[in-house]
């Protein structure tokens, strides 16, 4: 059996890699080889939705975590995967949206006209202001708002950007995953009307054959 002196000097090693293993470049990924691609909102849990421990040391950090509005594919998303993928020993992609998204709660026509409603040039923003050569083409920024239709036709158009995307090696696992935000559970996207709203609400839908004795007649 170990001492503690051995032990606690395997353990001061072990952190003191753990803390500087980015500098090992993609032999230092982080626990689970993952990148997540997740919206902002504060009522998706990462964590519980996915079953890791995306950016806390608890577990060692299992994700790179990446959370914009929407979980959308954005030019920094692809810059920050292509940085995990190509550089920090990354292996999957997980895209996590949600139902109930303020992405889905607006048009972004109407954010447009409110934003020049208040006076704002939206044909002139920085879009980067370390990079002046990213700029849109006028009449873009509505389009660049994100907004969706449909969280899970979007969840899986990001899903084949990101598995087409020339940065993206051919290998790497690429998945989507909506969390229904009303039920706390995660699905897979789908765009079948009947998937989306299943719940099992009654004994039928859980198979059941015939009545049940009456009680609540
Ligand atoms: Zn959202």
């Amino acid at each position: 059996m170990a001492t503690l002196k051995e032990q606690l000097e395997a353990r001061v090693a072990e952190y003191d890699r753990w803390a500087i293993r980015r500098q090992y470049g993609a032999d230092g990924p982080n626990m689970r080889r993952l990148w997540v691609l997740a919206c902002m909102d504060e009522r998706l849990p990462v964590d519980e939705a996915l079953g890791i421990c995306a950016d806390t040391p608890v577990g060692g950090g299992d994700a790179h975590l990446f959370r914009n509005a929407g979980g959308i594919v954005t030019d920094d998303a692809i810059r920050s995967a292509m940085l995990t993928i190509n550089f920090f020993g990354t292996k999957e992609i997980i895209v996590l949206q949600h139902t109930g998204c303020g992405m889905l709660s607006a048009n972004g026509n109407d954010l447009v006209a409110a934003l020049k409603a208040k006076g704002i040039d939206v044909d002139n923003v920085p879009m980067d202001p370390s990079l002046p050569e990213m700029s849109l083409q006028a009449g873009a920024f509505g389009k660049w708002i994100g907004m969706m239709d449909d969280v899970d036709e979007t969840c899986i158009k990001c899903v084949e950007y990101l598995q087409k995307h020339p940065l993206i090696p051919d290998d790497i696992v690429v998945s989507g995953w909506v969390w229904e935000t009303e039920f706390r559970r995660l699905r897979a996207p789908t765009t079948d009307p009947d998937a989306r709203a299943r719940t099992q609400y009654s004994a039928v839908s859980m198979g059941v054959q015939g009545s049940q004795p009456p009680r609540w007649k």
